[in-house]
């Protein structure tokens, strides 16, 4: 998954983005970039880790301009190499093209096999540089048609930002899966996955852009390109308010916060339970455990503690330490927990693991009775559309039975919110795409049909 952030008309722009980026690091902790315009040069910054590690004040006062284009990366497509960490930069026949994308193309690996048969040299192997190529081989004769044509051929999940000397370019795919808004700062504009990105910089919401709307921002002005073409429906992924988004953000017109309360209210509705102390696993599920709370009358305890300041570390676990990963990132609160029935609520399960781990370290204080609450229902299929999920195999919910997964988590009882639970809860949104729940995928997945990619999900890095 990816965060993506392009600034137009605003004085410094580099170090607007990088405000932004910072404010969107949840989206991927991998690598960030900035690429910066300034009337006559393009200027690009790059590197692995986070945005505060990626960037000094050097670095951003050499990246001049007032536009500007930024990116967080958490690898899906493509691999760790930093040739495929974004913004891509090519210098094409109508000026110095730089991409940011959020999302993951179904069809890119189809793509990218006739570009090569047709001579095209890639630099990496992530799908965002089709597009690339894409647009420096139109045939169109202006930059806006050009970009235009090549986002036609896309299939998937794709919300990109990208700048053509001092135009920014935003789109969204056809089905909308990725969040993309609107904000307007002075005379200029800003454009980014989330709106917690505009608030750190003071900017105004304007809007959210339309599933399959391409836009220009040039000089001050906001011109609407011609839509991609309509699709049936639009699919904006659920998975967004479940774990993925800010809580403080909103996006599709939705708050975060309130879509993950009543996430947490229904599940309070579907699985009542008898407990002294209502706790979430921070932060993702902060919101869901207050609904939960709210709606069953238990009191929200903060019984675990979140280490924000975990990085990767040098000191390997004892062998006997099987709760090593958790123990790093969550405490418990021994006083809260010791000799309560206790609910705890995590926004979704995945692989188990963790949740393993939280519901020893939860037995290990002395909790009476353990009550897992999920503010989703089972993930059981991956995602081809830009959430890094693990393969089939691996997910909990696709191989076990409620009551396995209650026995392998040690749980006393265990219940997942349902599909029509959580569709309801944010039925004012929808449709969304449910596929990693469902296994209902709405954009065809191109490259699977096509034996070129894994129906396992999308290549691992
Ligand atoms: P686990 O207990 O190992 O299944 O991990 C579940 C936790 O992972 C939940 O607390 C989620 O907040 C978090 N999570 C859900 N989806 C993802 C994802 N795609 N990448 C990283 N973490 C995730």
């Amino acid at each position: 998954m990816c965060g993506i952030v392009g600034i137009s008309g605003i004085e410094s722009a580099a170090s607007q983005a990088y405000l932004s980026l910072y404010a969107l690091q949840h989206r991927g902790q991998e690598a960030a970039g900035i690429v910066a315009f300034d009337g006559t040069k393009t200027r690009s910054h790059k590197g692995r880790g986070l945005v505060s590690e990626v960037f000094d004040a050097e670095a951003l006062a050499r990246l001049r301009g007032d536009t500007a284009v930024g990116h967080v990366r958490y690898s899906t497509a493509g691999g760790q190499d930093i040739s495929n960490a974004q913004p891509l930069t090519a210098r094409f026949s109508r000026g110095d093209l730089a991409l940011a994308h959020n999302g993951n193309l179904t069809n890119h690996l189809d793509l990218r096999n006739r570009l090569v048969e047709e001579g095209a040299i890639f630099r990496s192997s992530a799908d965002s540089e089709t597009l690339v190529h894409l647009i420096a081989k139109s045939r169109h004769d202006t930059v806006d048609t050009q970009v235009d044509d090549a986002m036609s051929h896309l299939e998937g999940a794709f919300s990109i930002i990208m700048s053509v000397d001092s135009a920014i370019y935003a789109a969204r795919d056809p089905r909308g899966f990725r969040p993309l808004v609107l904000g307007r700062k002075g005379s200029g504009y800003v454009v980014a996955s989330e709106t917690c990105a505009l608030d750190i910089l003071g900017a105004e919401y304007v809007r959210d852009l339309e599933p399959g709307e391409v836009i220009r921002i040039l000089h001050g002005e906001v011109t609407n390109l011609r839509s991609l073409k309509p699709t049936d429906r639009p699919a904006p992924c659920i998975f967004e308010l479940v774990y993925f988004a800010r809580p403080d953000s909103s996006i599709w017109d939705a708050s975060v916060d309130r879509a993950r309360r009543e996430f947490g209210r229904q599940l309070a509705r579907e699985h009542p339970v008898e407990a002294d102390a209502v706790m979430a696993v921070p932060d993702s599920a902060n919101s869901a455990a207050l609904g939960f709370a709210e709606e069953s009358g238990i009191p929200f305890e903060l019984g675990l503690l979140r280490n924000h300041y975990v990085g990767r570390t040098f000191i390997k676990p004892l062998q006997e330490d099987r709760d090593f990963g958790a123990r790093m990132k969550y405490n418990p609160v021994k006083e809260v927990i010791d000799g309560k029935r206790v609910v705890i609520v995590d926004d979704s399960l995945v692989r188990g693991t963790t949740s393993r781990s939280l519901v020893r370290m939860l037995r290990g204080v002395g909790a009476k009775e353990v009550h897992f609450r999920i503010g989703s229902p089972p993930v059981r299929w991956p995602c081809f559309y830009g959430i890094d999920m693990p393969t089939r195999a691996e997910l909990i919910g696709s191989s076990l039975e409620i009551p396995e997964i209650e026995a392998e988590l040690g749980v006393d009882t265990l219940g997942y919110l349902s599909l029509e639970g959580m569709v309801d809860a944010v039925a004012q949104g929808g449709p969304y795409c449910t596929a990693c729940f469902s296994g209902e995928y709405p954009a065809p997945l191109i490259d699977v049909e096509k034996g070129l990619a894994s129906p396992e999900g999308p290549r691992r890095c």
